[in-house]
């Protein structure tokens, strides 16, 4: 670590550098002891313009005074740098003067989160100290350095900040525990739900519609009809910290939900696709968690797709394309959605989230009358309907589907949920006996090659993200990186909830084509996990200054978006057997 200087000698360097060219701020890169806490300027931006500067504040945990217990494992941590973040951010809007000249002058800001805990670089807690990660526009008029301003900003408004949410008696003790221990109650539960033999889990309780279609909030309370599990389908789990909770849990198999439209089936869905995360306090889904590695599944025409084997789901195009090794730069829906399930596979996926508000129709179903006209072996279309068992049977793959519109799932379905007024019913048996009574006349297709999880070896080559020779990597939004020369679009990768996670899918993306060559997708990508596990998100970050905007996406979202790199190329592929895995 750099020598750490008196607070003293910045100030004097902020007074000497005052009114000089916007360039002279450079040379306040350094560590400084600032009252009690310890103040880094890891990067100077060049500009009032530019990405802002990079600075840390660090406090001793002796000072901070956390309860040791509240980071005695990664979900605690987790959580509780979640809670120091969200403490700090709103503290930081009431300190904080803002606005101090041209360009980005006066501001501060951490990595703001929303309604989901992740794991983030924005602050870090360890044994021996308490840190908060921010941006900071160094002030200036015109292009003139504001030295006086600067002062006040890096030290009155810092550390003002940080006594207010840096240390464990600053905040409400009671609400900082309740918070940690919340949101490993939930990250337990998840972990629990294969032994318990359900994909998902539900609780009593939950409110599961949100504010709106754009808004992860919750709907108000008077609104929202709370979630209560049908008496056949409820279960009683005991949660980390001593609660008992009961809820339906989703059996794993084949799950369908039914219901008039407008009843609550699409949200229910979406409840579950979130489920892989974790949410604060008062969310509503606190306690609706799914398997880890659950994926939304969709259609998605015009995507990129790259070798994939398609096989399962469709043969024989017309123009005679391999759809063993499927290539090309605009999908339709139902190749997208084929490609979609078939990468889920080789990632691991052991759960499929499917919506027909978002599959394509000749993807889900043939009915018998279309068998009729279109002989099987005129239609390259061999319909999920007639692969979702196998999924389950072979390859241990559960499925939950929303189905307003096609009764023909009920032969194939191990569960059948009813949405009624959003209240969920068990009609499993009703759906049965329909089935028995109503034949659907129609034959099951399925001709040779079930799913499989095969693997896909790229070419290093091919993820470049140079543009004219140098590493070019950006973001915009939550659904778009801009990679070398190429634009990935995420905007149908339904499970991202944080702009955060697409920078780091972004810098994961140039890290894992130097770090683990010669390696398939998902090897590459399991590698890529166990080191962020051990030693963080911070090794992402291309730059030696912090990455204090990351939040952690799972290895599916990484390969989702190597998925749909344009420029994307394999060496080969390994085709496995059937039900291997
Ligand atoms: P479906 O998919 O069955 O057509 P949606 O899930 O899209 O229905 O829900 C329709 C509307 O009902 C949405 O505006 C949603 O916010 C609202 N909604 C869903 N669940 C609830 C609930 N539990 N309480 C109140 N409103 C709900
Ligand atoms: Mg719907």
């Amino acid at each position: 670590m750099s020598k750490i200087k008196d607070a003293s000698h910045l100030a004097s360097e902020l007074k000497r550098i005052d009114s000089k060219g916007y360039k002279a701020y450079k040379d306040i890169a350094g560590t400084y002891g600032v009252d009690e806490f310890t103040l880094f300027v890891d990067h100077v931006q060049g500009d009032p313009f530019a990405s802002p500067s990079k600075v840390r504040l660090r406090l001793d945990a002796g000072r901070a005074q956390f309860p040791s217990d509240l980071s005695d494992n990664p979900d605690r941590r987790i959580a509780l740098e979640d809670y120091i973040l969200r403490a700090f951010d709103s503290v930081l809007n009431r300190v904080a003067k803002g606005n101090r000249g041209s360009g980005k002058s006066g501001m501060l800001a951490v990595d703001r989160p929303g309604q989901q805990v992740l794991e983030r670089t924005a602050v870090v807690v360890t044994s021996e100290y308490v840190e908060v990660r921010l941006v900071a526009g160094l002030p200036a008029r015109g292009r003139k350095v504001l030295g006086m301003q600067a002062q006040k900003m890096l030290l009155e408004e810092l550390p003002a900040a940080g006594r207010r949410a840096m240390y464990h008696s600053a905040l409400d003790g009671r609400e900082v525990r309740k918070f940690v221990l919340s949101v490993e109650d939930a990250a337990k539960l998840r972990r629990q739900l294969s032994s318990m033999g359900a994909v998902a889990f539900v609780a009593d309780g939950s409110i599961l519609p949100r504010e709106s279609g754009v808004s992860e909030k919750p709907m108000l309370r008077d609104e929202a009809v709370p979630f209560r599990a049908p008496s056949s389908l409820k279960r009683e789990a005991t949660l980390a910290n001593g609660g008992r909770v009961s809820g339906m849990a989703i059996p794993e198999g084949v799950n369908l939900i039914v219901g008039g439209g407008y009843h609550g089936k699409s949200t229910l869905l979406e409840a579950l696709d979130r489920g892989i995360y974790n949410h604060i306090p008062g969310d509503g889904r606190e306690l609706v968690v799914t398997r880890p590695s659950a994926i939304k599944i969709r259609a998605e025409d015009g995507r990129q797709v790259t070798g994939v084997d398609i096989r399962p789901f469709i043969r024989d195009l017309p123009n005679r394309t391999d759809t063993g090794n499927f290539t090309t730069p605009s999908a339709s829906g139902s190749t997208s959605q084929a490609a979609n399930i078939m990468e889920a596979l080789e990632m691991g996926a052991d759960t499929l989230l499917v919506d027909e508000d978002t599959s394509a129709t000749n993807f889900m179903m043939r009915d018998m009358r279309m068998q009729l006209l279109v002989a099987a072996d005129k239609e390259p279309i061999t319909p999920f309907i007639d692969r979702v068992r196998q999924l389950h049977r072979q390859l241990g793959v559960s499925t939950v589907l929303v189905v307003g519109g096609s009764g023909d799932y009920f032969d194939v379905a191990d569960t059948v949920i009813m949405m009624d007024h959003y209240r969920p019913k068990n009609v499993t048996a009703e759906a049965a006996e329909i089935a028995e009574r109503f034949p659907t006349g129609r034959a099951e297709e399925s001709p040779g090659g079930m799913p499989r999880r095969n693997r896909r070896f790229p070419d290093p080559d091919s993820i470049d993200a140079r543009h004219r020779g140098r590493v070019k990597v950006k973001t915009r939004g939550m659904s778009t990186i801009q990679f070398g020369t190429e634009t990935i679009d995420l905007s149908s990768v339904e499970q991202l909830v944080d702009f955060s996670q697409t920078r780091a899918i972004a810098d994961a993306l140039v890290s894992v084509r130097s770090r683990f060559p010669d390696m398939c997708i998902y090897d590459a990508l399991e590698h890529l996990e166990r080191e962020l596990d051990q030693k963080g998100l911070d090794v992402l970050s291309p730059f030696s200054g912090h990455p204090g905007d990351y939040a952690r996406p799972r290895c599916m979202e990484i390969a989702a978006a190597l998925n749909r790199l344009r420029s994307l190329r394999l060496l080969k592929t390994e085709y496995m057997r059937t039900g291997g895995g």
